[in-house]
């Protein structure tokens, strides 16, 4: 029988990392972690109270009272935060905006990484984020680093957001511009910044299609669990 291995996944901002991941998980019956869903959850809930996420003090001293889950369910995975649904709520350019900078506190990350870490210990998981091959799972049997130009990506991200909110459009040099704004803040940040493992493999998906990027992840797997 394959083996049931740890799978993570980094890289940028619209790399794909979040439908590769579920892809895969899908494919491999493996359990799919979502971890940047889980700091937009948090990033959500301290602009819904009014704590300003340049405020680290304030946004510690919340944390306790904010109960994450994470459920699988038959029309897809959902994150709850105290109770109410926030899957959509969390993709807002408002939220996109703040939560590099809440992320980056020790707090958030100590707290985070912890659920993480034993969501992944028990293997069949693939999950996805920043410091995943890095920091949360540096034992995983299968790394990847995701990459695309900023260019792609924001075409990617516009073309999701349209599909999504036609009646909210965005400009594309603004969504290029946020891109590049949390590329820059995640990779330079002193905590668990964006930065590709040593023993990771990096998949530039530019010239990809997204069925193509997974069969080459697929590929990746099989190697791994096989062996
Ligand atoms: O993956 P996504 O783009 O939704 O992640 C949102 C943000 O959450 C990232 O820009 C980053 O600031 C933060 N993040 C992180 N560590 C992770 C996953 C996400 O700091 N493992």
């Amino acid at each position: 029988m394959a083996k049931r291995i740890a799978i993570a996944i980094d890289g940028p901002a619209g790399a794909g990392k979040s439908t590769m991941a579920k892809w895969l998980a899908e494919r491999l019956g493996y359990v799919y972690v979502d971890t940047g869903a889980m700091y937009r959850a948090v990033t959500l809930y301290m602009l819904e109270k009014g704590v300003s996420p340049a405020a680290e003090a304030a946004v510690c001293a919340a944390l306790p009272a904010i109960r994450l889950d994470l459920t699988h369910t038959p029309q897809g995975d959902r994150i709850v935060v105290n109770g109410t649904d926030v899957t959509a709520a969390i993709r807002t350019p408002e939220v996109s905006a703040a939560v590099s900078q809440v992320s980056s506190y020790a707090c958030v990350r100590a707290l985070l990484v912890e659920r993480q870490r034993e969501w992944g210990a028990a293997g069949g998981i693939v999950m996805d984020g920043r410091d995943i091959g890095t920091v949360v799972l540096p034992e995983a049997e299968l790394k990847i680093f995701l990459t695309a130009s900023v260019r792609v990506r924001a075409l990617r991200r516009l073309a999701q957001w349209q599909q999504e909110y036609p009646d909210r459009p965005q400009e594309l040099a603004a969504v290029e511009e946020g891109i590049r704004a949390r590329d820059r803040a995640d990779s330079e940040r002193k905590i668990s910044p964006l930065r590709q493992a040593e023993d990771a493999v990096l998949v530039n998906t530019d010239e990809l299609t997204p069925e193509e990027t997974l069969a080459r992840l697929l590929t990746l797997a099989k190697k791994v669990t096989t062996c």
